[in-house]
């Protein structure tokens, strides 16, 4: 059965890219009965490494629908258990005279060699030298080759031999390096597919031919492309959004995630973008997705969370706008919070909003006590000889109390206050909008002004003129 794997190192926030990879091993592991996706924490480096990353990981990982509650899913495993094996492994490999001692000092190889482009120069390769603290263990290339790396994604890619150094597997004190422990880990878990980021290209034909002296059939490989922004650039975490955690705070739906995500290299066929994963997953194979670099384009990430925004039933999509709406972080006084309006208004903001964050200066005039201030909306929609005077002629309108107070007759209402002022509709209730909102754009006004209601809109409107 299908083993794959997804094995990351918590050093950090958790990344777009490793979602991506982790979707990826997660479709080819759920389409076999008995495949498994392995979640193995690679926790090694202890100088870098933070118990929260880990957490971080497994919720993101969660977030997506990869997680323990599904039988697919094997793990956490910790890279950190398995010290004794690595160690063993080096052991033997030492022993069967696939790797030997060197206790040559970075300077000395750079003084032999001149350039510090090249690599290791074997000089230890025949000294036969002992295991003693301080001396790292090598692995000896075979001599010829070339090693062919057959990736499902990229080809056949060859690497010379002659162009791959006799590289360290064992530190000085014992210790594995990355390329051992990845590669003993992923025989120990039976691993048969490994699929993971091009960075780790340069890698595969030095863990190729440990799979090999260790007497074993290399995985399935497959490095996928480079994910980059709109320059071109590799995303960065300096430079670029890549923190899983922060789409998820600024309200995108995990089912609009992770169908982007899966369109960064790949597409399910057809014109077809918007697709739920339960499609996807069926179709998905790692031998269909494209080499080339996949663009992050958040825009359009965007634009499909808006698409899945309004697909929603409205009980559903208010439910999920509750993280943002909590006492704790709402802008409003909590006991203004009403959910009966609340239940009303999303309808109307479910229409327009393409991230659940933007829910609360949406509806926020509705239960702050006084609208939000913001001179800039102010001024544009106050223009002089215009503003005040339009005000004062709505205030004077509202203020009827044969005006039915709903929608449709506040709309007439303003219409006539407007041409009286020689103003369309549009000219006419920004300054309205703006006195009972605090701003120049939100849910449509006659509505908004509806579910607040008379006496507050006669207030603010008051207020604006005061
Ligand atoms: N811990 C490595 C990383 O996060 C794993 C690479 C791999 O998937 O083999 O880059």
């Amino acid at each position: 059965p299908i083993r794959t794997r997804f094995a990351p190192s918590p050093t950090g926030m958790f990344h777009v890219g490793g979602a991506r990879s982790a979707l990826f091993n997660w479709a080819l592991a759920r389409q076999q009965p008995e495949g498994r996706l392995v979640l193995r924490v690679e926790d090694t480096d202890a100088a870098r490494n933070r118990p929260e990353w880990t957490e971080g990981i497994i919720r993101a990982l969660a977030w997506l629908g990869i997680s323990e509650a599904d039988p697919h899913f094997e793990g956490p495993y910790f890279q950190s258990a398995y010290a004794a094996k690595h160690r063993e492994t080096s052991e033997r490999l030492y022993k069967d005279g696939r790797a030997y001692f060197c206790d040559c000092t970075r300077e000395q190889v750079q003084e032999r060699r001149g350039n510090p482009h090249l690599g290791y120069d074997g000089f230890c390769r025949d000294r036969g030298l002992e295991p003693a603290p301080g001396r790292a263990l090598r692995f000896r290339v075979p001599e010829g080759g070339p090693t062919v790396v057959d990736d499902q994604i990229r080809g056949r890619v060859e690497f010379e031999h002659s162009a791959i150094e006799d590289f360290v597997i064992a530190r000085g004190d014992g210790s594995p390096l990355f390329v051992l422990a990845n590669v003993v880990d992923d025989i120990e878990m039976r691993i048969t597919h490994v699929i993971r980021g091009e960075e780790h290209l340069s890698n595969t034909p030095k863990q190729q031919l440990l799979w090999e002296a260790l007497g074993q059939t290399p995985p399935v490989w497959a490095h996928l492309p480079v994910i980059v922004n709109e320059k071109r650039q590799k995303l960065s975490k300096r430079r670029d959004k890549v923190a899983l955690e922060s789409y998820q705070d600024e309200g995108y739906l995990p089912e609009a995630m992770v169908n982007y995500l899966m369109l960064l290299g790949w597409a399910p066929g057809g014109d077809r973008e918007i697709m739920p994963w339960a499609e996807m997953e069926p179709l998905f194979r790692v031998s269909d997705v494209n080499s080339s670099s996949a663009f992050f384009d958040e825009k359009k990430l965007r634009a499909f969370n808006g698409e899945y925004i309004r697909a929603l039933p409205v009980e559903e999509f208010a439910e999920r706008c509750r993280p943002w709406l909590r006492p704790e972080t709402a802008p409003w006084p909590a006991e203004n919070f009403d959910p009966e309006v609340f239940a009303a208004v999303a309808p109307l903001a479910q229409s327009r909003i393409a991230v659940l964050s933007e829910i609360v200066p949406n509806v926020d005039f509705l239960f702050l006590d006084r609208p939000v201030e913001d001179p800039q909306s102010w001024s544009k929609a106050m223009k002089p000889g215009v503003g005040r005077e339009m005000l004062a002629a709505a205030l004077a309108r509202f203020d009827d109390p044969a005006l039915p107070w709903e929608a449709a007759a506040l709309k007439t209402a303003l219409e006539e206050v407007g041409a009286a002022q020689g103003l369309k509709l549009g000219k006419a209730q920004a300054p309205v909008r703006v006195a009972v909102t605090g701003r120049t754009v939100g849910l449509p006004l006659f509505e908004s002004l509806e579910l607040l209601g008379r006496d507050r809109v006669l207030d603010r409107l008051r207020d604006a003129l005061a």
